[in-house]
């Protein structure tokens, strides 16, 4: 799916790094991914907002990725947008939006990197 010019990651693909962020560290709400082509020319690789099924009261994680860029930029950007979602997530509980890249992004995304370093 991704173009392959970079090999950071090159032991792990996107999906597979995808699958084991959602075992090992979920988010408050489930996690959907929306593929997108040429996100980047809104400024982004890649985007995470929350959705409300209204009447429900469900909310899902919708992470948007640029499929333009190589497959270690996508897990590089899906790093990013797991931390994002992990700072979100209070307690298995949606408090407040925090501070975009503050500090509690920080150590959400340390922990996100440290469980990609121990394998
Ligand atoms: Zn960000």
């Amino acid at each position: 799916m991704f173009d392959q010019c970079h090999k950071l990651h090159s032991d792990r693909s996107f999906a597979k790094t995808l699958k084991m962020l959602k075992k090992k560290l979920p988010p408050a709400y489930p996690v959907s991914i929306e593929y997108i082509n040429c996100l980047e020319k809104l400024g982004h690789f890649g985007l995470t907002y929350i959705k409300e099924y209204k009447g429900s009261g469900r909310k899902r994680f919708i992470v948007q990725i640029d499929t333009t860029q190589c497959e270690d930029m996508a897990i590089e950007t899906l790093i990013h947008e797991w931390a994002h979602m992990i700072s979100w997530s209070v307690g298995n509980n949606w408090e407040t939006w925090q501070d975009d890249h503050g500090p509690e992004f920080g150590v959400a995304f340390s922990r996100v990197y440290q469980l990609l370093i121990d394998k």
